[in-house]
């Protein structure tokens, strides 16, 4: 075994209802005076409770998907005017990504409170779009200090976006399972929130307002976050990158349609991780645990369903032969990539 593995420099605080108390230890550690709060609308009130007794010098609730790039200017512009000297922010990854831009010019410290499982709290990658060009890039700076989960707060996830955001989460353990930086340490995280995921989004369906499920779906959307920041991304992610910018489709559910077809295209080329996943997903092989799971969770089926057109098929399928990372256990060939955006945007069973 040889491996070069870097472990994020970042506290994980995970007690679920409470969110109030965590928050105030961690800007007290930090000795924040003038803390921004960035959370969306549809967060404000949510955001209001917890936050009560913070040192709190401007909320800020001009959020946007994918970071446009005159939304973090603007809320940088808000950083400045009240000298803020911390970040909190609250909501999914447009939220998390709004504070990260801020941080990438300023260098505030980001205290992170998700409540989506998007998992972009535990990752040091940014993103901005510009026109319709999103830009990434990695940087330590965004990389919240601190993730205060607390599953109470993810109780008003609707439980359709909690099952795309939930399987969004588990294509980061299994794109972890083959990405270009994929380890024994990622693999090990990946498998266990691959686990936990699979335990806890069934309970989430059958009973949204239960704390339980909601905890274990949590958990594992924290590890596959952690496997995928490590691992890198690999061509799930890829095609997911693609297909969104091209057709402007939403990120969550297009993960969760495009995994099972990407998971039956590497599987047979990596059958000791294939092997790891059947018994993460308590399955015969991790295709059937991934199609049991997506049964009991009225998953999202198809491309068409979701507005992308059929005759971009052949575009996107050039766009991804041109991004898949060159260790992708199969080699991506354009009439596989083809066949696998086909079977996709169809909504076929890949089993
Ligand atoms: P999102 O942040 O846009 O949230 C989706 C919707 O859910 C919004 O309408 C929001 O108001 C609502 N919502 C959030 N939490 C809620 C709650 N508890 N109750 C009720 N409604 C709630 O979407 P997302 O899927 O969380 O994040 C997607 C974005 O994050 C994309 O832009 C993606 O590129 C980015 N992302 C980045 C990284 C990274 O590492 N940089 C990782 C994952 C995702």
């Amino acid at each position: 075994m040889r491996f070069v593995h870097d472990i994020l420099p970042q506290r994980v605080r995970f007690a679920s209802g409470a969110a109030t108390e965590s928050l105030a230890a961690e800007i007290a550690l930090l000795g924040s005076e003038r803390v921004m709060i960035i959370a969306g609308p549809a967060e404000k009130d949510l955001a209001e409770r917890i936050t009560a007794g913070l040192p709190v010098a401007v909320r800020h609730d001009d959020v946007a998907m994918h970071v446009p790039v005159e939304v973090a200017e603007r809320a940088r512009a808000v950083a400045a005017s009240h000298e803020a000297d911390a970040l909190v922010s609250i909501g999914g990854g447009s939220t998390t990504g709004l504070a990260k831009a801020v941080a990438l010019s300023t260098g505030l410290p980001i205290v992170a409170v998700p409540t989506t499982y998007a998992g972009s709290e535990a990752t040091p990658v940014w993103g901005l779009t510009e026109g319709a060009v999103k830009t990434t890039g990695t940087d330590p700076r965004v990389l919240p200090r601190t993730i205060v989960y607390d599953a109470a707060l993810t109780l008003s996830l609707p439980v359709e976006l909690s099952v795309a955001s939930g399987l969004n989460a588990l294509a980061h353990c299994v794109d972890s399972l083959w990405a270009p930086r994929t380890d024994p340490l990622n693999q090990a995280l990946a498998l266990e929130g691959a686990r936990a995921l699979n335990a806890g989004l069934p309970q989430v369906v059958a009973q949204p307002g239960a704390l339980e499920g909601r905890e274990q779906a949590l958990y594992g959307a924290y590890l596959a976050a952690a496997a995928f920041a490590s691992a890198g991304s690999g061509l799930h992610h890829k095609i997911c990158h693609v297909l969104g910018g091209m057709f402007n489709l939403p990120h969550a559910q297009t993960h969760a349609v495009v995994l099972p077809h990407v998971l039956a295209f590497n599987a047979p080329f990596v059958p000791e991780a294939e092997r790891r996943l059947a018994v993460a997903l308590d399955a015969p092989t991790a295709r059937e645990g991934l199609a049991r799971l997506r049964d009991r969770l009225h998953a999202p089926r198809s491309l068409r369903d979701l507005g992308m057109p059929r005759d971009g098929i052949g575009k996107a399928a050039e766009a991804v032969v041109a991004a898949a990372p060159a260790g992708n256990p199969r080699p991506v060939a354009p009439q596989a990539v083809t066949a696998l955006i086909e079977s996709a945007w169809e909504g076929a069973d890949p089993r």
